[in-house]
């Protein structure tokens, strides 16, 4: 992946104004169409520097330098850019290049990204995600708003010690809470078990709960040396599944499995059994919901005791979270009780 340093960069008269680099990842946010009433689109076309070009005052707020890191649509992320990205920001922050940083991404993905880099990077300054619904080209594009609020919340040192943020739709959330809730809309994100923590207008942000990330000296996990990650798949449940998807899974050893149960992270028999195969196989298997709000709990009783089957539950991470906790989790542990404080801490 090529690291293309760009000439947006601000100089002389703001020396005193908060230092942001926004890394840019591709998404809607850069996308380009060739109708500009029309939903298709190529994402990640436009650069970074033109997306700064967008928002001309926010020069009044912060010195900007814009890095390109990716121009993908984000359903095309991968751990290798997860791992380059919190690298990157790791070295900003101990270099001291910058107060506060943005990343422009793709919506799809979004979550998971934020929620990687709030297990990852290890400092207590602000790192906030955005994007857009709408393409860079399109009428009314929520992306120049999008990326002028967001950095409005990396450079404000109310935001620091919150862990990593979304910014989206004059809201802001947690990593670990947010969720894409439409396919469509502006107002794509929600936080379904915390709500957002503050709000965005006129080129400030208030923040009206308090950060759930307690003490941020404390970083889970050091990915300075990890070249990769063990693989964690996703299991489906729905009615009438067949046992064909995880059967496949636990055939290619792969360490790890979510379960998108049902409700409680409930599954049918057909699965369960094969849950109980991938158990005895040392596989870790955690139970998670496809359900968008509640927690999954741990069972002490019925058909889904954990004790007895030797799974573990997500708590409130869903199941594309839990992946991404169970991936690292991997790298240091597979011990399962410490694997389920995990879940029940980050
Ligand atoms: N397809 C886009 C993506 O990169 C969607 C978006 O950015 O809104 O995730």
């Amino acid at each position: 992946m090529i690291l293309i340093f760009s000439s947006y960069a601000i100089s002389a008269a703001s020396q005193n104004l908060p230092r942001i680099i926004v890394l840019s990842t591709g998404g809607t946010i850069a996308g380009q169409q060739p109708n500009t009433d029309r939903a298709g689109y190529i994402p990640g076309k436009i650069p970074v520097d033109e997306l700064l070009k967008n928002i001309p005052s926010i020069k009044q707020k912060a010195n900007i330098q814009g890095e390109q890191i990716a121009a993908i649509g984000s359903y095309d992320m991968t751990v290798e850019i997860w791992l380059k990205l919190a690298r990157r920001i790791n070295e900003i922050f101990a270099k001291n290049e910058a107060d506060g940083v943005v990343i422009t991404h793709g919506t799809d993905t979004q979550e998971e990204t934020a929620y990687f880099l709030s297990l990852t990077v290890q400092s207590d300054k602000p790192v906030v995600l955005t994007g857009s619904m709408r393409p860079g080209t399109a009428i009314s594009s929520d992306g120049p708003k999008n990326l002028y609020d967001a950095i409005i919340v990396a450079s404000d040192v109310n935001s620091t010690g919150k862990g990593v943020l979304v910014c989206f739709n004059e809201n802001v959330y947690e990593a670990r809470h947010v969720v894409k809730v439409n396919t469509l809309n502006v107002n794509a994100f929600a936080a379904p078990n915390a709500g957002p923590i503050g709000q965005v207008y006129d080129g400030k942000v208030s923040y009206n709960a308090p950060s759930s990330v307690k003490n941020r000296s404390f970083v889970p996990f050091d990915i300075s040396k990890t070249e990769t990650l063990p693989t964690v798949e996703i299991v489906y449940a729905y009615a009438d599944a067949s046992n064909v998807a995880i059967n496949a899974f636990i055939n290619a050893d792969h360490p790890g499995i979510i379960i998108a149960g049902t409700g409680n992270g409930s599954i049918n028999k057909t699965i369960l059994e094969s849950v109980k195969t991938a158990v005895k196989k040392d596989i870790i298997v955690v139970r998670s919901s496809r359900v968008v709000s509640g927690q999954v709990t741990t069972q002490y009783v019925g058909p889904f005791e954990d004790a007895k089957l030797g799974t573990i539950v997500s708590n409130k991470l869903n199941p594309q979270k839990a992946r991404i906790l169970l991936m690292l989790a991997l790298t240091v542990t597979k011990d399962k009780s410490k694997i389920q404080e995990m879940f029940l801490t980050y």
